[in-house]
């Protein structure tokens, strides 16, 4: 029998769920925001009540307080690696706002981290007036990034003050700019210096470190600008040395050698100059496919290693140079917004749908179902060649022996869709192992699937699309049913881009997914997992779908709660924020149509549609229409 750990071993929830994912005894997802299963929900349940209330879907599901948990680890264990090696300093936490910019993500961040001083960072000009909207803990740092011309300057600088806004240099050229804006404005801002490392980062964002970095000053222009500062009276202003090598590090080698480098100039730097913080940037990657190494969706250390070593080695190099220790400030953004919110979404069909039924041996089943079965369970990439012959092998001979009168109709069904199971496994296992012999190559095509999920990949996994990320991606439920069929799941734009082609896996990336059997009625229902971090706005509207009903939930001993609900697009919002006017439109199809017959219907099939969700609706899922008795059609008619 197929058991809910099959499940939670097949789809690799423990590698990649950082504890937060788990299947439940009835075969749902449940959510532990606190990793512990006093506090949990049964994602079901969540989803019954929106079904109940007519909630349209796609929804996001966002959990603060898995914010709250992150916050709570990663400033954990840098206290716990302060603890263990005796550091002298401090550990302060800052948020990048790159990473998410949703307001209430934003706050959720800084309500959960005030007992830190959690600050933020800020890149642009409009980042850090959202974040001069924000309520920020009273030591927490503001750190200005990026490229700043002379607004943003001006902006900061004024504000620095009131808030203990740190200037970085990152581009040479800025410290001109920097110093003329703050002698205008008669202010001694605090500034920072971005160098630029030797060492590079790992993975896909290597490049934003390294000696071609398009951040960051090269060893001379920081004792440059440190001459600068100097002739201008401002050395004494300059408090942070800052780096970041690039996001998503997969290797902690490079975070060791990043360590080194850097420790050393802020060592040599100290001797010049009153360096506060020492800002290690971002770059603590988040194990997206579970596999813990460090390919590029990965990572192969733990976040304990990770401020082991930042700890430890600045302390040890501080010793070796007999300078003062710093205050350590992490900027890491993936790593605490990631886990915080899925996807849910349905399935609302299948391209090349081919019958699969579900199929468990029973007692008195011929012996070549329970042999089908087992090569079914036990087909791996060592194996796959010799099950899948021996699959071929069962299946002929329970073809023979239907021929001869001995089997029922019944079990030749159960043979021959558990014989479709094992070559479907067969075929995931080949493309594993790169197997490009015909024999799996023809059986690919007889057995692939295409399954279409109501979502947009553009909107709301984008780097799925844009740098071939890897997303955990699974059913919400039915997993006490064996997942007997595979395919890949296309979204519901008209883009042959938008699809899911790449799934994780402990063995590297797979080509599909496996999936239950769809029922005619009930709908099934997927999660993409772990969207926190730069996939809320980095998405864009291809094909005018727009952003997803966000429904935010806090989850106590005794139950859960919805303690937010943002409202998904509206076509009309779409239609607005791409400059066509849908009032001037309609009067204009209403001077085309002969205005006695049609007009009504038209009216209010537009209506409709324009107050409605960019998403694919289903009948019973789309919302009572309104009505539109007295309502704008009076007045728009006799306008016209
Ligand atoms: C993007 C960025 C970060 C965040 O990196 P993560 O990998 O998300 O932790 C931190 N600091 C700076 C300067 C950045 O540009």
């Amino acid at each position: 029998m197929w058991k809910v750990d099959d499940s939670i071993s097949l789809y690799g929830v423990r590698e990649w769920g950082g504890g937060y994912f788990t299947i439940n005894d009835k075969g749902n997802l449940q959510v532990m925001p606190y990793k512990s299963s006093e506090r949990s929900v049964d994602v079901m349940d969540i989803i019954r009540s929106l079904e109940s209330t007519e909630e349209s879907f796609p929804v996001l599901l966002r959990f603060p307080q898995i914010i709250d948990d992150r916050l709570r680890e990663i400033y954990g264990a840098f206290c716990g690696s302060i603890a263990e090696f005796s550091y002298p300093g401090r550990y302060q936490p800052v948020f990048p706002m790159k990473v998410n910019q949703r307001k209430e993500v934003i706050e959720y961040i800084l309500q959960f981290g005030s007992r830190t001083n959690i600050g933020l960072e800020v890149g642009t000009k409009a980042e850090l007036l959202a974040a001069l909207t924000l309520e920020l803990p009273s030591d927490a740092l503001l750190i200005c990034n990026g490229y700043k011309d002379e607004e943003y300057l001006r902006l900061a600088i004024s504000f620095s003050e009131m808030y203990k806004i740190i200037i970085v240099v990152d581009l040479f050229e800025e410290v001109f700019d920097v110093l003329r804006c703050a002698e205008e404005l008669g202010v001694r801002p605090a500034l920072g210096i971005r160098v630029k490392l030797f060492s590079k980062g790992s993975g896909r964002w290597a490049e934003s470190g390294g000696e071609s970095s398009k951040f960051g000053l090269s060893t001379s222009e920081t004792l440059e600008m440190m001459r600068i500062l100097a002739d201008h009276g401002m050395l004494d202003r300059l408090k942070m040395l800052h780096y970041h090598i690039g996001s998503q590090i997969t290797d902690i080698r490079r975070v060791k050698d990043a360590m080194n480098e850097a420790a050393r100039i802020y060592a040599k730097i100290k001797r010049l100059a009153d360096i506060e913080y020492y800002n290690v940037g971002g770059g603590l990657s988040v194990d997206y496919d579970g596999s813990r190494t460090a390919e590029p969706s990965s990572a192969n250390y733990s976040l304990r290693e990770y401020s082991n070593d930042v700890v430890y080695t600045l302390q040890r190099i501080c010793e070796e140079e007999g300078v003062p220790c710093p205050t350590i400030v992490s900027e890491s953004g993936r790593a605490i917004a990631a886990y915080h919110s899925f996807l849910v979404f349905k399935v609302i069909g299948k391209k090349n749908s081919k019958d699969a039924f579900l199929a468990y041996p029973t007692e008195g089943d011929p012996a070549q179902i329970e042999e089908l079965y087992f090569a079914f369970k036990n087909i791996n990439l060592k194996n796959y060649k010799e099950y899948y012959h021996d699959a071929l092998h069962f299946r002929d001979e329970l073809m023979a022996s239907f021929n001869l009168g001995n089997v029922s109709l019944e079990d030749r069904a159960k043979g021959e869709s558990l014989f479709g199971m094992v070559c479907q496994r067969a075929v995931n296992l080949a493309r594993q192992a790169n197997d490009t012999s015909s024999e799996f190559a023809e059986l690919r095509k007889v057995v692939g699937q295409k399954y279409i999920g109501n979502f947009s990949l553009f909107q709301s996994v984008p780097d799925m699309w844009g740098v071939g990320q890897i997303f955990p991606i699974m059913p919400l439920h039915r997993h006490r049913e064996v997942p007997g069929e595979a395919g890949t799941i296309a979204d519901i734009t008209c883009d042959s881009d938008g699809e899911i082609k790449l799934f994780g896996g402990r063995d590297g990336p797979r080509d599909c997914l496996e999936m239950h059997k769809l029922c005619r009625d009930e709908d099934y229902y997927l999660g993409i997992f772990l969207l926190g971090a730069y996939q809320d706005t980095l998405g864009d509207f291809h094909n005018l779908l727009g952003c997803v009903t966000e429904i935010h939930l806090a989850v106590d001993a005794k139950g859960w709660s919805v303690c937010n609900r943002i409202d998904g697009d509206t076509c009309e919002k779409l239609l607005r924020f791409f400059n066509y006017d849908t009032e001037d439109y309609i009067r204009k199809t209403m001077n085309r149509h002969d205005p006695s017959t049609l007009l009504n219907q038209l009216f209010s099939e537009m209506h409709k549609a324009l107050r409605g969700y960019t998403y694919y609706q289903r009948q019973n899922e789309v919302s009572k229409p309104e009505s539109t008795e007295g309502s704008g059609l009076a007045s728009v008619a006799t306008q016209t």
